[in-house]
């Protein structure tokens, strides 16, 4: 019998990082002998000596180190260099690949609408916004940015051809899409929302890429103002799926995907109950 593969998920802190699960469940639909192990680590060279020496075959990668560790890789791939952010790493041979899955699971989230010369507003200027960045100017739509930290969405609107506003209540009725790539309304702190509900509508697509709670107050709020709300957890699901397909050429089916669906939300859940 083939040994278990090792793979492994680093950031720090790692928290209570739900990939080992998530991966674990998405190795057991597909028939593959592999574990996902946590390796929290400040320094990001030191995972990838490890990654090299045990060998670990796939390393999904999160804050702080998500920018950082391409200048450690044999390759990177072309749309992860764009977005200037790697959250996986695939060992081949001893090489390491470099790839970004997190617009994978934007795609999967944002797709089916039409975006094209459409106002879209990201709130945050961090990780998560320049994926997001990416996708919407793919898409040719008009990109706003507001950001606490009003350099970080100027720096991020000059890289991805956008504008910073200063004020998200200025408006609003311009905007089709409202991007939430902050941690504002993640659990423990669910009670608030980075969008006032007055700004919500049924002309609206909400998308928090929070996934936990995986329906945030900003979603409830906008359920309840007709508008169309995307939770983060689709992107979630989908980056991790993205991996695994990079990494062992597998993809699930549609129907695995949405009992995995189901499999998190039960996971969120019990572990954001006291
Ligand atoms: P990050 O790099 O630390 O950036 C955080 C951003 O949020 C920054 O723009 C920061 O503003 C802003 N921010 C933080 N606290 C705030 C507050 N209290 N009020 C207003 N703005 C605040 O983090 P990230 O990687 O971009 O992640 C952001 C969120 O996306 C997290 O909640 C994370 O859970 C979620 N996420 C989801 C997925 C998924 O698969 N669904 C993937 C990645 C991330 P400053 O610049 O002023 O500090």
């Amino acid at each position: 019998m083939n040994a278990t593969i090792i793979n492994g998920v680093t950031g720090f802190p790692l928290g209570h990082t739900l990939s080992p699960q998530l991966h674990g469940k998405i190795y057991e639909m597909l028939g593959l002998n592999a574990v996902m192990k946590a390796f929290p680590a400040q320094d990001i060279q030191e995972v990838l000596q490890v990654m090299r020496a045990q060998p670990l075959e796939l390393l999904a990668v999160t804050l702080p180190h998500k920018q950082e560790v391409m200048k450690y890789l044999d390759d990177v791939d072309e749309e992860a260099k764009i977005i200037g952010a790697v959250n996986t790493v695939v060992n081949r041979g001893g090489k390491l690949y470099g790839y970004n899955t997190d617009i994978a699971g934007i795609s999967e989230a944002l797709s089916p609408f039409q975006l094209k010369g459409e106002n879209c507003l990201i709130l945050g200027a961090g990780g998560v916004a320049r994926p997001v960045a990416h996708y919407l100017k793919k898409c040719g739509a008009n990109i706003f940015c507001f950001n606490r930290t009003r350099e970080k969405a100027d720096e991020l609107m000059k890289e991805f051809g956008g504008i910073t506003v200063s004020n998200i209540e200025s408006q609003p009725e311009n905007y089709k899409l409202l991007v939430n790539a902050t941690p504002v309304g993640m659990y423990p702190n669910i009670s608030v929302s980075p969008f006032p509900e007055k700004l919500l509508n049924a002309s609206k697509i909400v998308f928090d890429l929070i996934y936990n709670p995986h329906e945030t107050k900003l979603l409830s709020d906008a359920k309840k103002r007709g508008a169309l709300s995307i939770s983060g957890l689709t992107m979630f699901l989908e980056q991790a799926c993205e991996q695994v397909r990079i990494w062992s050429g597998k993809v699930l089916e549609e129907q695995q995907k949405a009992k995995l669906k189901t499999y998190l939300e039960n996971l969120i859940s019990s572990q954001s109950s006291p």
